[in-house]
């Protein structure tokens, strides 16, 4: 090997926002607090903070690889966290608030955290499960408030013991620095640990002009909460490209975020589509439009059509990403291509609709149940597989998960069913454990529930899998109607057999007064899935 000449020092977060502090020390971070008045100050304040808060975690005695939890809000105290804990070697160890009593005790218990570093909101819900926690955990408050917790320390005295005098440490870039567990809906949650370098690799890869583009005259409001797959990566890529950053804190309501989004400038937002949802109808509402804000990023589920033209309408792209927290998070874009200029607006909004292209840096590929990778021709269905630098090849401590789900040479099994065409678009049709598996083929439940939602008698449709004798399987379609309206088996197989072969029509039709939710307004199917175990579709 003839070795290249070139540096070789290793990419640490820790880069980040020395960058900043150095080439945009006055460049803004902006956050609400939990009480409500919005703080400010610069890159260069929140560098000199870190440093502060890095050595006063030295001085705790956090070891390089010791996992160090947050419980916090989208704040500059979170944004010091990310980069004073990782900075040194500590892990990052971001956790979500909003899982159940029973998931969040085993993270705390796998992940063995050493401290935790908690916003007063979530005191009640520490204070309940204190018990079940590791013993050896300590807490520090991130602001002043009544607990019975016995507390270790608050966070602003921490960061006023100490002084400025502290250089960023180098080491492995292959150290971990962050910690995310999934939230999966079925089974115990998994550990995705981050490294320096995956980190790294990502915000690039995610910072590309394909991708989430961002540069120093962008003004970002991540709605997406720093305590689910780091934000997407935003902690990172805002100090990378010196964009002002805004952070809601706890307040994430459409008039909160009208008022920092026309107050503050906002140029780019992220977050699901519920956020976008909301803030829309705030706009409607009370007859209001956006300034300065161009591109609202969506992902974690798919966006709807009137969405996506309700921005249009209002000056704005809403870009559709797809990603997990095992692709720290990003793996497509629906940006478009020079040649999709000549396309007429419905052309343009269908490829925008679709989960996109694959960032550089990911590969992908779709495979059938027996492991064969299938054609890119927009039409066969497959498990989506992703492999790259940023894509997770093993879960923390966790063997028998990691099994399940990455093969030898690196290939992750995402779970997730998808079409992918020519171009390299990626259309999703379903999670695995919901595509319907008819005599061998795979039918779409969400192509199916997307063109019974079209009829105007439906308000909300699912489609669900019932055993069948001859077929192993076949699709039965649940609804609600819309108020005053009565949806038909007959009506509504005539509109699908208009756009589907018949031997993907579902098999019979149910109405139901409404469909069981998750707490975040997705369908539970495995509850409609052990409703109809039994159901036997009556001959007509
Ligand atoms: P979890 O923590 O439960 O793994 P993630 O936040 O990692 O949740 O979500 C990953 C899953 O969310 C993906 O596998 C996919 O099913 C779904 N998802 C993410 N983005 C999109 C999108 N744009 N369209 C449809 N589904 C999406």
């Amino acid at each position: 090997m003839l070795r290249g000449l070139m540096g070789e020092q290793e990419l640490l977060v820790s880069m980040c926002i020395q960058h900043a502090a150095r080439n945009h020390a006055d460049t803004e971070i902006v956050s609400r607090t939990l009480d409500g008045p919005i703080h400010r100050y610069t890159y260069g304040d929140a560098e000199r903070r870190a440093r502060r808060l890095a050595k006063a975690l030295l001085r705790l005695g956090v070891e390089p690889g010791d996992r160090v939890a947050t419980m916090a809000w989208n704040t500059y105290r979170h944004f010091e966290l990310y980069h004073g804990i990782s900075g040194i070697g500590g892990v990052c160890h971001t956790i979500n608030p909003v899982l159940s009593d029973e998931q969040l005790i085993y993270i705390f218990n796998h992940a063995d955290d050493r401290f935790l570093f908690l916003e007063a909101t979530f005191i009640p819900l520490i204070e309940r499960l204190r018990a079940q926690l590791p013993a050896g955990m300590q807490i520090i408050l991130l602001s002043p408030a009544e607990t019975t917790l016995s507390v270790l320390a608050l966070y602003e005295d921490l960061v006023a013991a100490e002084n400025e005098d502290f250089d960023w440490p180098a080491f492995d870039e292959r150290s971990a620095c962050a910690l995310c567990y999934t939230s999966g809906t079925t089974g115990k949650p998994k550990g995705v640990l981050y490294s320096h370098r995956s980190t790294m690799l990502h915000a690039f890869g995610a910072s590309l002009p394909g991708a989430i583009a961002m540069g120093a005259t962008d003004v970002v409001l991540p709605v997406v909460p720093m305590f689910h797959v780091c934000g997407w990566a935003t902690p990172y890529t805002a100090p990378m490209n010196g964009v002002k950053l805004v952070y809601p804190g706890p307040k994430t309501d459409g008039a909160s975020i009208y008022e920092l989004i026309e107050g503050e400038g906002v140029t780019i937002g992220l977050g699901v589509p519920t956020v976008w949802l909301n803030f829309n109808n705030y706009l409607r509402d009370n007859n209001q439009n956006v300034t300065s804000l161009r591109t609202v990023l969506s992902g974690g589920t798919a966006i709807s059509k009137t969405l996506l033209q309700a921005y249009e309408a209002r000056g704005v792209t809403m870009v559709h990403a797809w990603g997990m927290t095992e692709m720290s998070p990003l793996g497509t874009i629906a940006a478009l291509k020079r040649k999709h200029s000549a396309l007429g607006k419905e052309a343009q909004t269908d490829v925008r609709l679709t989960q996109g292209r694959a960032v550089f840096g990911v590969e992908m590929k779709i495979v059938n149940d027996e492991g064969v990778e299938q054609p890119h021709d927009g039409e066969t269905m497959g498990e989506l597989l992703v492999r790259g630098p940023w894509v997770v090849r093993g879960y923390y401590n966790d063997e028998e998960a990691t099994k399940a789900v990455v093969e030898k040479d690196g290939w992750f099994h995402t779970g997730d069913v998808a079409k992918i065409d020519p171009d390299g678009y990626v259309k999703l049709t379903d999670r695995r454990k919901d595509v319907i598996k008819s005599g061998g083929e795979w039918i779409s439940s969400i192509d199916l529930e997307n063109a019974a939602m079209a009829h105007e008698d439906v308000a909300e449709a699912a489609v669900i899998a019932i055993p069948h004798p001859k077929w192993d399987e076949r699709p039965l379609l649940i609804v609600t109607a819309r108020p005053g309206r009565q949806p038909t088996r007959e009506s509504l197989t005539a509109l699908l057999a208009k756009r589907f072969p018949k031997w993907m029509l579902p098999d019979d039709v149910i109405v139901l007064d409404e469909l069981p939710h998750t707490g975040t307004g997705k369908v539970v199917k495995l509850k409609l899935r052990e409703m109809f175990r039994d159901y036997i579709v009556a001959e007509r």
